[in-house]
């Protein structure tokens, strides 16, 4: 079986609570011969300023390039409120993303059955739901230059934010749909505006090209990027994979995220180009922060991170059958009823962090 590096980073706040229930599973996994994952731990975010003066040091940096995945917990908290800007916690994350060079960002919206009553759709909307948002992350409106704001010296001001996709851009974030999709529903939706904005016309002209190239065997729709927006609150089911830029996935994946009910449920993976052996950098993290109000009491959701860890293993190391089954067992312990208090509904069984991971582990086990 391959064995596999895999740098824990628990960060601030929960961060480090949450991420001992992914330690307990790679343990578990180990011991049950599931897997081969060496992990080590390192500091980022305020706890690496507090020991280095640095939000991530360069000797973590070193790790997180030559490890097969990195996981981070949550970054920040008000502790840090009057460090250098450079020197914040966020900085860490930040410095992770660019030198890994993570332009892909997936978002899943998964939606457990046994919290379809959670969200703010109707039950038969989202019960079963399964989305994955394929959001590039280093290019279009958010990097574009100029960006500037300039004082017409009249009253008025002018501000510019320029939107710029290049074809070598468009083609690698496609190629990670396509891929994706191939491990799920060989569905694709590449959503833009190529009836207003000229990125639009050349992300719509590349991702039928690389389609036509590549990828003609998964099924590809083109959507405009309101219509989507309109269609994941109408009928989300009909989406497998959406792929689409930077600006228009930070929307339309917060936008899908609510239809799965809490921020403790939600993962994410953020993947960088392949190398020569066909390995891409990757860090998986919940979309959740440090969440500071409950930090130290052993009450936080850990499940966005567990989701995040199966994310990896299937992104990063291969082994889908096995992440299908933490996944079985994250819906299976909500079918028992098992909730932290972030999800708590009437007549369902209380639980901490880390019941909430024995759980998982017993489901795992049973
Ligand atoms: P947050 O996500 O930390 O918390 C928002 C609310 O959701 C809080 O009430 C919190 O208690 C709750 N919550 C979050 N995760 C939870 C979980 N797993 N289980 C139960 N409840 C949970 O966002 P915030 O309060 O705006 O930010 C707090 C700090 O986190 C700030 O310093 C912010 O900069 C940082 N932050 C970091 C990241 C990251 O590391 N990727 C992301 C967002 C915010």
């Amino acid at each position: 079986m391959a064995s596999f590096e895999l740098l824990l980073l628990p960060g601030d706040g929960i961060g480090p609570e949450v991420m001992a229930q992914v330690e307990r599973l790679v343990q578990w996994a180990n011991e049950t011969g599931e897997a081969e994952i060496a992990t080590a731990s390192d500091l980022v975010g305020g706890a690496a300023y507090d020991e280095h003066g640095e939000a991530v040091s360069d000797a973590t940096m070193e790790k997180a390039i030559k490890a097969d995945a990195v996981m981070l917990g949550a970054v920040g908290g008000p502790k840090w409120d009057g460090v250098p800007y450079d020197k914040r916690p966020e900085a860490g994350l930040l410095r992770l993303r660019k030198d890994l060079e993570l332009f892909a960002n997936l978002r899943p919206a998964i939606c457990y059955p046994a919290l379809a009553d959670a969200s703010s759709l109707k039950r038969e909307l989202v019960d079963g739901l399964d989305i994955m948002i394929v959001r590039e992350l280093t290019g279009g409106v958010y990097f574009g230059e100029p960006k500037e704001i300039t004082d017409l010296g009249n009253g008025q001001k002018r501000a510019v934010d320029t939107q710029v996709y290049e074809t070598y851009e468009i083609e690698r974030i496609a190629r990670v749909a396509f891929e994706l999709a191939k491990k799920r529903g060989n569905l694709v939706h590449s959503a833009e505006k190529r009836n207003v904005m000229k990125t639009g016309v050349l992300w719509h002209e590349v991702v039928t090209q690389i389609h036509k190239d590549e990828f003609s065997d998964v099924q590809l729709q083109h959507i405009l990027a309101d219509n989507c927006a309109m269609q994941l609150i109408r009928y989300p089911k009909q989406f497998d994979v959406i792929v689409t830029d930077n600006l228009f996935g930070d929307v339309l994946s917060d936008e899908a995220s609510m239809a799965t009910g809490s921020l403790g449920m939600l993962p994410s993976a953020s993947l960088g180009a392949e190398d020569e052996n066909g390995r891409r950098k990757a860090l998986y993290e919940p979309v959740h922060g440090s969440a500071p109000d409950i930090a130290g009491r052993d009450i936080a959701n850990p499940i966005a991170t567990i989701a995040s860890f199966a994310m990896c293993l299937r992104y990063s190391f291969d082994l889908g059958g096995l992440a299908d089954r933490i996944e079985g067992a994250i819906a299976k312990v909500l079918d028992q009823g098992y909730r932290t208090a972030d999800i708590m509904q009437d007549g369902k069984h209380e639980v901490g962090t880390t019941q909430m991971g024995d759980a998982i582990l017993a489901a795992l086990k049973g």
